[in-house]
């Protein structure tokens, strides 16, 4: 099949993308692996899977849909956001241009004609002058290498692949390995079921309650009413969401017990509202970064019955938010329950899986159901899974075997109309709001050729390496590097053997959409384009 497009995945990025291409007139296709849409909220079906941003902000500002769309949570579980993406591609028409079931396998720029040749895993092949990627940051689950997996005679799941079927825990003794944002929302769900419950933790973290609740229609109507502010608010917030700045930093404040009370309002506030309504240098100065770990650590022990098991659960030796910081609802809760125990496995690796359980540290444990939330090789994982080949046959994996080299997080040099809609080194904040600027930006990019009569373009190898060195800068003036230590994600830290990268750019929401303005207003400075009359512009 030809088309002018082909998106890869059909994910919030890969239907924002179809939205744009068919506004600009193009002809697309968008390739899916799962047999509906959703990407990451097709597969983490997992029980208490919901966002940590508010609803209200993890959505598109098309005004249509604003009003359209009624949001019942705070916080949407995993079938309200799916049907969310379902809902705008039916609005917008794109369903149809989605071919499920497609894994794509391999993506090949032709020199002679200019155009990529996509296959996918059954056989499928398509062509198209512009390829899209908009696999995910977290799609590529991270698989548990236990020795002795394959011996297990119980259910075997994992967070990050659920089934659709629902999972009876009623009765059953489960495992939980993993304590990251998917097993700590799992958790309490699991636990109210199971007989009895143990969670498997190698790391604690930094859990924020949610204060999730429903939405009533009043203030569904003042947001309705208010989402040319709400989108204003979240394009110049840090992380992009509908926040403002807390005005204050750690020396603005007295004295220890005024920072509790700023703590106190943010925890009350819920999710990311601690992090970003405190203090504004909390992941640049140790001193506040201490007193907010500190604050969570007094909460976990305010909480948690039992002593042993609220030190076990309190972080320590990383800094806050160096790791992404999970949003949690009865989580520390959930360990005073009597079906519920904790086992630290920081200094006892799981040995081994065995054909009734696991054994760590010696000791033998017996299970009916172990659930894997062990996580994604995350932001480079899907794309490397993937043989993709640009000019003269180089394969991006080669290009990239010491980590990920990208100009803006879009493309890559030596790859001519390969475009990601938020690959590696793209803005880390809420993902709908860097997707919606991304896509307007590429539209603007796909103008910009087609009025030139350029037939392709490509990042410069200078802009590209100009890009990575500041995306590292940058990360090198917080405190987020620590993470490393702690397994963190956002350094491919959590995947042993994954070169170390900062895969993303911190300098936030409205900093990225300031360097996408600068190369778009400088007619697109940093890339190079190829003109071919002899291939008019489609
Ligand atoms: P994760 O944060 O990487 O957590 C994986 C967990 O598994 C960690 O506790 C990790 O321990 C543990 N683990 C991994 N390998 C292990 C091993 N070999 N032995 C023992 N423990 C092991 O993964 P995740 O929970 O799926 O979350 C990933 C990201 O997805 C989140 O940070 C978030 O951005 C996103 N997410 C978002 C939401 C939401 O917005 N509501 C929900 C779920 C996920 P260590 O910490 O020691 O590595």
């Amino acid at each position: 099949m030809d088309t002018d497009a082909v998106v890869v995945g059909a994910g919030f990025a890969g239907i924002r993308m179809l939205i744009e291409l068919q506004k600009l007139g193009l002809t697309a296709v968008a390739l899916e692996a799962g047999s509906d849409l959703g990407g990451t909220w097709y597969w983490n079906r997992y029980p208490g899977a919901r966002t940590d941003s508010e609803s209200w902000s993890y959505c598109f500002p098309f005004p249509e849909i604003e009003q359209a769309w009624n949001w019942v949570e705070r916080y949407p579980g995993q079938e309200e956001v799916q049907r969310y993406i379902g809902f705008v591609a039916d609005r917008f028409d794109v369903r149809r241009n989605v071919r499920f079931g497609q894994r794509v396998t391999s993506a090949h720029y032709d020199d002679a004609s200019a155009r990529w040749a996509i296959t996918t895993e059954d056989g499928s092949s398509f062509t198209c002058t512009y390829f899209f990627t908009a696999l995910g940051h977290l799609s590529v689950p991270q698989e548990p290498t236990f020795p002795g997996r394959g011996s297990f005679r119980g259910e075997v799941y994992q967070t990050s692949q659920w089934p659709k079927e629902k999972v009876d825990f009623t009765g059953k003794r489960v495992a939980v390995i993993g304590t990251g944002a998917s097993g700590i929302q799992a958790i309490p769900h699991i636990a109210q079921a199971a007989e009895h419950l143990t969670v498997f933790q190698r790391t604690p973290n930094y859990v924020m309650p949610a204060q999730n609740h429903d939405l009533d229609d009043d203030f569904r109507r003042t947001i309705k009413d208010s989402y040319p502010e709400v989108w204003s608010m979240a394009r110049n917030h840090v992380f992009g969401f509908p926040m403002g700045p807390a005005g204050r930093t750690y020396d603005d404040v007295a004295d220890d017990a005024e920072r509790d009370r700023i703590f106190e309002e943010g925890w009350q506030a819920g999710g990311f509202h601690f992090v970003f309504e405190t203090f504004d240098d909390l992941i640049l100065d140790q001193r506040s970064n201490d007193a907010a770990a500190e604050f969570i650590r007094k909460k976990i022990r305010d909480t948690v019955h039992d002593p042993a098991t609220a030190e076990l659960l309190s972080p320590r030796g990383y800094p806050y938010v160096s790791k992404r910081p999970p949003s949690g609802t009865n989580y520390y809760e959930t360990f005073n329950r009597d079906n519920v125990s904790l086992v630290d496995i920081s200094q006892n690796a799981i040995e081994t899986l065995t054909e009734t359980g696991l054994r760590t540290g010696g000791q033998d444990y017996e299970f009916d159901v172990i659930v894997f939330a062990t996580g994604f090789d995350a932001v480079t994982g899907a794309i490397s899974k993937i043989d993709i080949r640009g000019e003269h046959g180089v394969e991006l994996k080669e290009q990239w075997s010491g980590g990920p080299e990208t100009f803006l997080g879009i493309g890559s040099a030596g790859f001519p109309n390969m475009f990601m809609i938020c690959g590696p080194q793209s803005a880390y904040a809420n993902i709908p709001v860097i997707i919606e600027k991304v896509v307007e930006w590429l539209s603007r990019a796909i103008e910009h050729m087609r009025e030139h009569g350029y037939q392709s373009m490509q990042p410069t190898p200078q802009a590209v390496e100009g890009w990575t060195k500041l995306v590292a800068d940058i990360f090198g003036m917080t405190l987020l590097p620590a993470g490393e230590s702690a397994h963190s994600w956002y350094l491919g830290a959590n995947t042993p053997g994954k070169p170390r990268r900062v895969l993303f750019y911190f300098g936030g929401a409205a900093g990225y959409f300031q360097e996408l303005d600068k190369v778009a207003d400088a007619d697109f400075e940093g890339f190079d384009f190829s003109q071919a009359p002899a291939v008019a512009a489609r």
